[in-house]
């Protein structure tokens, strides 16, 4: 997960026609009502085919065509952030359906995080119900954004992408089991790292896995290569050298491109030399672990 700034005045068409304020005082009696071809943005052709789904569509613009927990490329589901339908162990809830159309609570995802968070939406406070959200007897749909008062006093434990700073939540490690890397939640008592990774379920072998193949095996390969010319003399000690600072700098500049998945994971390598070391530094053969972290040591400190 990482941070998303979406602007919460343009948003799709859809999500502003005139008729959503009946529409949905209709799903105040009737929450069958709710439609996702509006959610959605579906925009059709004179024939009824499917001619695009803005709301989707905008999304995908936003997160990169990336998945909003896990950051993996996915096909885009719309997932609610709070739950539109009902509230998973608070069955006397039922659910946040007024704000099904509520761009601050539109989120992609993946269907395994989609799957897995499911109905959860666990808080520390207590469940915002649709009175709280009415100024004088009308849906006032201030107080529907997610940042607002009152949701934003619910206090979540799930993070949200556009509200919250994901890195100060979550970090990553080797998985135990070596499976790959998987995520840690950093906020000790605080809990919400550690509920999100539960909540979507972001330690799947799946995503250990992936993080591992997307992330670190081309750095190792990229340090195995240039060790690989040295041995050989093809390059020098020095062009040797210049080769792993160039390593480095492209680390830099590619933890800053939301375009390639997993971008948490690779701010969080260059980090610190702690992190790098944990991450890369251990994954590569004993021999060369102390000229690496030595270099990258002397490279951090260089630039910050
Ligand atoms: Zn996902």
């Amino acid at each position: 997960m990482r941070k998303v700034d979406k602007d919460l005045v343009q948003k799709p068409a859809s999500l502003t026609l005139p008729e959503l304020a009946d529409l949905l005082k209709a799903i105040e009696t009737d929450k069958n009502l709710i439609n996702s071809d509006i959610y959605r943005g579906k925009i059709r052709n004179d024939d009824g085919t499917l001619h695009k789904e803005e709301v989707v569509e905008a999304l995908e613009a936003i997160y990169n065509g990336k998945c909003a927990y896990c950051e993996d490329f996915t096909s885009t589901e719309i997932e609610h952030y709070r739950p539109k339908s009902r509230t998973m162990y608070f069955p006397k809830h039922g659910g946040y359906f007024w704000l099904c159309y509520e761009w601050s609570n539109l989120i992609p995802s993946c269907h395994g995080c989609n799957k897995s968070k499911s109905f959860e939406f666990p808080i520390k406070n207590q469940h915002v119900r649709l009175p709280d959200c009415y100024t004088d007897q009308v849906l006032d749909l201030e107080k529907c954004v997610a940042r607002n008062t009152p949701l934003i006093n619910e206090e979540p434990y799930l993070l949200h992408p556009e509200i919250d700073e994901p890195k100060e939540y979550l970090s990553f490690q080797i998985d135990e089991k070596k499976r790959g890397i998987a995520l840690t939640g950093l906020d000790g008592s605080n809990k919400r790292g550690e509920e999100t990774i539960r909540i979507c379920n972001l330690n799947r072998e799946e995503l250990l896995r992936k993080r591992q193949e997307a992330v670190i095996f081309p750095i190792l390969k990229h340090f195995k290569l240039a060790f690989s010319l040295l041995s050989k003399q093809t390059i020098s000690k020095p062009q040797f050298i210049e080769l792993i600072y160039a390593i480095f700098e492209d680390l830099e500049k590619e933890k800053h491109s939301n375009e390639r998945p997993f971008t948490l994971l690779r701010k969080t390598i260059m980090e610190s030399p702690q992190s790098f070391k944990s991450l890369i530094t251990n994954q590569l053969p004993e021999a060369q672990q102390q000229f690496i972290q030595l270099s990258f040591e002397s490279y951090f400190h260089s630039h910050f």
